[in-house]
């Protein structure tokens, strides 16, 4: 199975078994949108849920929020957002189909580090380079990527509102807020959890580049003298964070983003990378931002963005360290890493070797047989018992057992639980494991 097979196979497994479908999917779809199933839902919240305990119930330096995702447009004025969140468009002279100039040349085998639009420009034209249907293109000019929506009812330049394309700005909006209502010692951290929109030129691969999609993102404040600890602390913690997500350590990557790269208030940046099916992409950031953006913030809402050092007069804007996390690269780097095929009794088998705390479902409870009351009777028991300890217990009586553990193990369920004619007799159950397919009896209440 090669990588290209390998993706293709996850998007329909995904499909298939009720993790992701294509956004608007019944009229069509919509491209770069995707919609989370049963399955799949659970699995992003387990990962939302895990990051939360790590970085925030964990810790007492940490405060959560939960910021509105239409903001007032002075917002994205401030930030840099309005004049320069743009990605490098080229049109097809002949289809008018638009593309993102940086992948086209890359994916044509030049670097493209650094280059301004004109360099881009040059390039194509110097070695000819044309659009996937092989006809000429454009010069390379500037797309802003966010959506423009208008609030209220009149629409005028003053009700102009933008869906965000990243959670941090919310944060530094609230730094005041929280710093009034708890004053913490410095350095301290605002975490969110949500939605971000942009509007990428080609969305593609899958998950990995959508429209819509979820970040989790950390403002970490610091004393400017100090950032380098911390930024070495959060980046430790990046680590601490892929393999809570049981990525293979030597499948994930920093890449230490060269000065001509970075955006420009950043003064150091590591791109953590993951080998995808799709090749080695990044799966997160790590930044140190300075006090850009409380800088912005205080200049252009005219408010006091100062720490004052408990019990001194030594105040300043703090400076921030900023891990930026995507859900969506997250769970597209978790499936990839869980897809496994093997081989049992002759027989392909597919299998998602999910780490047991972020399987949607944790235990499959199945009578051997369906029309037999009393073993039906006997793993309703046991089933119910175990979903209320578990709570992501499924019940599973559809076709016969090797269906059931094909369909269980696609999921990446860890046990399988099955209530047979000697479950009657003595009252243990047979457990299946996933990874092994190795079988036990067990009493119900050792497991
Ligand atoms: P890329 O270079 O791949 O476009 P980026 O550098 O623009 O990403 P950031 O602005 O640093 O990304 O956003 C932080 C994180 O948000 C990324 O590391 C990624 O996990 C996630 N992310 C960004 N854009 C998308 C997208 N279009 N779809 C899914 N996740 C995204």
């Amino acid at each position: 199975m090669n990588d290209q097979q390998k993706m293709e196979n996850i998007v329909s497994l995904a499909k298939r078994r009720g993790f992701i479908y294509p956004g608007s999917d019944v009229y069509g779809g919509l491209s770069g949108t995707w919609d989370f199933g049963p399955l799949g839902v659970t699995l992003k919240r387990n990962i939302m849920q895990l990051w939360w305990k790590m970085f925030v119930e964990e810790r007492d330096d940490m405060y959560g929020v939960d910021a509105a995702i239409l903001m007032n447009q002075k917002v994205w004025q401030a930030s840099g957002h309005v004049a320069t969140f743009t990605d490098p468009l080229v049109e097809d002279e002949v289809t008018h189909l638009r593309y993102r100039a940086d992948h086209l040349l890359k994916d044509a085998g030049y670097s493209v580090d650094g280059l301004s639009l004109a360099d881009m420009t040059k390039l194509i034209r110097d070695n000819n380079v044309k659009s996937p249907a092989g006809n000429d293109l454009s010069d390379v000019r500037t797309f802003n990527m966010m959506f423009k929506t208008t609030v209220g009812p009149v629409e005028d330049e003053s009700s102009v509102s933008y869906l965000r394309p990243e959670t941090a700005q919310g944060i530094f909006t609230n730094y005041k807020n929280v710093l009034d209502s708890f004053y913490p010692d410095l350095p301290f951290g605002l975490a969110q959890q949500g939605k971000a929109f942009r509007n990428e030129i080609s969305p593609r691969d899958f998950i990995f580049r959508s429209r819509e999609f979820e970040q989790m993102e950390i403002e970490y404040f610091v004393d400017p003298t100090k950032w380098e600890e911390s930024f070495e602390h959060w980046r430790k913690q990046v680590w601490a964070w892929t393999t809570a997500l049981g990525l293979p350590t030597e499948s994930v990557h920093e890449l230490e983003v060269p000065e001509n790269d970075r955006a420009h208030y950043s003064k150091r940046t590591i791109d953590f990378e993951f080998d995808f099916p799709i090749g080695r992409e990044e799966l997160l950031g790590l930044a140190y931002r300075t006090d850009f953006d409380l800088g912005n913030i205080q200049r252009e809402s005219g408010k006091n963005m100062e720490y004052t050092i408990k019990g001194t007069n030594n105040k300043f804007v703090p400076h921030v360290i900023e891990p930026s996390f995507g859900v969506e690269r997250a769970v597209m780097a978790v499936l990839s890493s869980a897809y496994t095929e093997d081989e049992v009794n002759g027989e392909k088998r597919i299998f998602l070797k999910l780490p047991e705390h972020l399987a949607p479902v944790k235990l499959a409870v199945s009578p051997l047989l369906k029309n037999k009351p009393e073993l039906v009777e006997k793993a309703r028991a046991i089933y119910a018992d175990l979903k209320k300890k578990y709570g992501a217990v499924m019940w599973d009586d559809n076709g016969n057992i090797g269906k059931r553990y094909r369909r269980q193990d696609e999921i990446g369920t860890p046990k399988c639980i099955v209530v047979d004619f000697t479950t009657l007799e003595d009252g243990t159950v047979t457990v299946r494991d996933r990874d092994t397919t190795e079988q036990k009896r067990v009493q119900p209440s050792e497991l």
